[in-house]
């Protein structure tokens, strides 16, 4: 048996970026065997309890090892509802991988993520899907289609609970669709997973803004319950000086264009400006997401972060293929100012930072080293430093409590202050991940069915 991880195949950097097809080209039969052989199948399963959705991980690749990817698939299904989007986007490396006992001295984690995606993969190509209960009289609507809100659907119309889905955008998928890039994870991927969940019923109406169009008290009126998953899809900025320059975006905003309304292409309606050398600001995934997509669209990329590499929120894997790709860090650095002339963005003049004791978040906080400053020379920047919820809910709904960061108030199970309205995702936690948005939708979704079955409306 190999000790070390396998290596999951990808495009060549020097290729890749002249395309938008995905990064990661997932395993071969053969490699996801010899990985499987690599899990240990630990009777406690240190690494379920890192899954917010509580994957049966063992046991789904101990059906890998032995051939049978239908049982495989099985097992996966039963608790994820969009695992062929986890595999590839997961913050694996901080959740499961990490609590994987060969993680340190045992040749690396088991590459959980990849086999996920591999047998998910599996599941699409065969069809595999789960099996549902007889339709009810139960009804619930659910606002957004994010990954909290199709999580909490098909938990709904796996038991049976007649389900609506309102979305602002003309695309279901929430930031699926809109933000993360066809690199790294294909709109085919989520399209089919969306097409699973409208297979057992569930309906999907787009281009309805709820709290313009429609109403919280009306869905409430008609609906048992109503979920709210809306997100937080408002993005932050630096407030410094030449913000307003053109030139300068937010990266919900490049991303959207790009990835909603295909700005990449030559005949684009809504058209993104192609920078020469751009900046993008932060070092999450939205930032790499940003990054990687400007160097494809044919620009020199410098990322520019106020701390230090260890402290990257990005997933390891997306930071490696920045770098790959050519992307330029420029670490310890802060933006003071976006210089311009004629009111177009012309430079950025940055601070150098050094790191001093640990803030509020545990991370060592960032501090200015004194007569620093230097000017990086651009024709672009782009902001991703992170996004809170929008507040058109909270404004049409005064009744719904919010916290003083603008998040819905909530319990564990996403029940809000108003009885039958449930919430979770980004919307209840701030920007957070595709998994925990899973497991926040699954729960209310649990919670609404324990209502409904104590209201006599299902069994
Ligand atoms: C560029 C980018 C890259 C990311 N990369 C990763 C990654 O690699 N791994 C990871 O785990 N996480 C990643 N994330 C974070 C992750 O995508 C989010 O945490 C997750 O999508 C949150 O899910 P959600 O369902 O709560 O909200 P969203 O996905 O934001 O969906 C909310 C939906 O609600 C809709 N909506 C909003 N308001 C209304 C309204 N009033 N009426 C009707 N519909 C409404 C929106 O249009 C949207 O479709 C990334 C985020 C971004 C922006």
């Amino acid at each position: 048996m190999n000790l070390l991880r396998h290596t999951v195949p990808a495009q060549l950097p020097e290729e890749r970026i002249k395309n938008f097809d995905e990064v990661s080209l997932g395993f071969t039969p053969e490699l996801a065997l010899a990985e499987s052989e690599r899990c240990l199948n630990c009777k406690n399963a240190p690494c379920m309890t890192g899954c917010p959705v509580g994957v049966h991980i063992p046991e789904f690749i101990s059906h890998v090892r032995t051939g049978d990817l239908d049982g495989a698939a099985e097992v996966l299904l039963r608790d994820n509802n969009l695992p062929a989007v986890c595999g590839r986007v997961c913050p694996q490396g901080n959740q499961c991988e990490k609590l994987c006992v060969r993680r340190e001295k045992l040749g690396g984690s088991v590459a959980i993520g990849a086999l996920e995606r591999y047998v998910a993969d599996h599941a699409k190509a065969k069809g595999i899907t789960v099996s549902k209960k007889e339709k009810t009289e139960a009804k619930v609507a659910v606002v957004g289609t994010g990954p909290a809100s199709l999580s909490c659907a098909a938990d709904l119309a796996k038991a049976g609970v007649g389900v609506v889905m309102f979305e602002a955008l003309h695309k279901p998928g929430g930031v699926l669709v809109y933000g993360i890039p066809e690199f790294r994870l294909p709109k085919s991927v989520v399209a089919e997973e969306i097409a699973k969940l409208t297979d057992m019923g569930v309906e999907i109406r787009t281009n309805i803004v709820v709290g313009k169009t429609v109403f919280l008290d009306e869905l409430l009126a008609e609906y048992d319950a109503v979920f709210v998953g809306t997100g937080a899809g408002l993005p932050s900025f630096l407030h410094i000086k030449g913000e307003n320059l053109s030139g300068v975006a937010s990266a919900n905003e490049f991303l959207t264009r790009v990835n909603l309304m295909k700005a990449y292409k030559k005949d684009a309606v809504t058209p993104v400006q192609r920078g020469r050398n751009v900046v993008v600001v932060g070092a999450g995934n939205v930032a790499m997401d940003a990054a990687r997509t400007a160097r494809r669209l044919g620009a020199e990329v410098t990322l520019v972060y106020r701390r230090s590499r260890a402290e990257m929120p990005a997933r390891a894997e997306e930071i490696e293929h920045a770098e790959e790709e050519g992307i330029r860090f420029e670490l310890l650095t802060n933006p003071v100012e976006i210089l311009g002339e004629n009111g177009s963005v012309t430079g950025m003049r940055c601070i150098r930072m050094e790191l001093g004791a640990p803030d509020a978040s545990g991370r060592r906080r960032p501090i200015p080293v004194e007569g620093s400053e230097f000017a990086i020379s651009c024709d672009e920047v782009i902001v991703a430093l992170g996004t809170t919820p929008n507040p058109i809910i909270k404004r049409s709904f005064p009744a719904l409590e919010t916290t003083p960061k603008g998040t819905i108030a909530a319990d564990e199970e996403g029940r809000t202050s108003v009885a039958r309205l449930y919430t979770g995702g980004d919307a209840m936690t701030g920007a957070a991940t595709v998994i925990l948005a899973m497991g926040a939708g699954k729960r209310s979704a649990h919670a609404m069915i324990e209502e409904l079955k104590k209201a006599g409306k299902i069994r």
